[in-house]
């Protein structure tokens, strides 16, 4: 357990991912103020023993290391270089670790704005969803140097179990959208199989069972699969976050030259999916916009 005299912690952004983020560095003894948009999502933190802040900077300004967890890269721009934003309050010699899902032009753009305050930055975005977040067993993709790393590391620690320094300022944000670049084929592709399972007059069940049995078995079948075979899409990594990281792969995949065309038609179907009102519900949810006919 951290002293209550270590690392003091700023949280910013206590939603899906943030309030079981934030409620483990609490629990891990890190003193820990935390603001959030919508005010009411602070009350669960007050309980397990952080403080309230009352803006970005304000929470900067009494912080060691500011974590961010927002949206897109626009919100964290809000967030960090808007009025009152941890920018105005940061103290020099501090750290920004953004977690959020951004573009790695984002995160070049977040860490020229904290040395203007002598700050310093690591992107961190996470790879798990609501669960790992809840168990404290999630996997930190970080970019920055290995030095702030290792300045941030027990707080991480109390996040995740696994931390991945993937190079500098940036990559960690890359590795990110690689990562969810695979996991958005994986969903697209079991949603297509079962919609032809289905049509072709078979057991979905069959379908999980030789997937089960195949060389490119993955848990995510037993958990995320087979909760599509129910219909059960509630929230746990919103459709619109993943479409979110689909327009990002695809301005990332521009700027180095890297053609992507499978991942541009898989954007397409959540583009679709969002229009059609689903923004919101979890993005396997894409198996209802398939059965409707693209
Ligand atoms: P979420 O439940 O939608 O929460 C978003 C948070 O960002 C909320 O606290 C929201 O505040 C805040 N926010 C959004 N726009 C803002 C703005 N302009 N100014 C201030 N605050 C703003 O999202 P989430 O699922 O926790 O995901 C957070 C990030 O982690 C995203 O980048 C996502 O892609 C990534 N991620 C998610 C998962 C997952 O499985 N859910 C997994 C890995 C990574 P309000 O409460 O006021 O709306």
């Amino acid at each position: 357990m951290a002293s209550s005299n270590g690392p003091r912690i700023g949280f910013l952004g206590l939603g899906t991912m943030g309030a079981p983020m934030a409620a483990h560095i609490a629990r891990a003894g890190f003193p820990l103020t935390v603001w959030n948009r919508t005010a009411a999502k602070v009350e669960p933190l007050l309980r397990v023993g952080a403080k309230s802040g009352k803006s970005p900077a304000h929470v900067a300004a009494e912080a060691d290391v500011v974590i961010t967890m927002v949206s897109q890269p626009t919100d964290v721009e809000a967030v960090v270089l808007g009025p009152d934003g941890v920018l105005d309050g940061i103290k020099s010699g501090a750290v920004l670790v953004d977690m959020s899902t951004v573009s790695p032009a984002t995160s070049r753009k977040l860490a020229g704005a904290m040395t203007t305050k002598q700050a310093e930055f690591l992107d961190a975005p996470v790879v798990g969803s609501k669960g790992p977040a809840t168990e404290g067993t999630l996997v930190i993709l970080a970019g920055g140097l290995p030095s702030t790393l290792e300045r941030c590391r027990p707080v991480l620690s109390t996040m995740g179990k696994t931390i991945i320094l993937a190079g500098g300022v940036g990559m960690g944000s890359a590795l990110k959208l690689a990562t969810n670049l695979m996991l958005a084929h994986l969903a697209a592709g079991f949603a297509e199989g079962l919609l032809l399972v289905q049509r072709a007059g078979l057991d979905p069940k069959r379908y999980l069972e030789v997937l089960e049995a195949s060389t490119f078995r993955s848990p995510w079948y037993q958990t995320k699969g087979a909760g599509m075979i129910k219909r059960e899409f509630a929230t746990h990594f919103a459709l619109k976050h993943m479409h979110k990281d689909l327009r990002l792969m695809g301005e990332l995949a521009g700027e180095v030259n890297a053609a992507l065309p499978v991942t541009q038609a898989i954007e397409a179907l959540f583009a679709q999916s969002e229009a059609a009102g689903r923004a919101d519900l979890d993005y396997s949810a894409i198996l209802a916009q398939l059965e409707q006919g693209t």
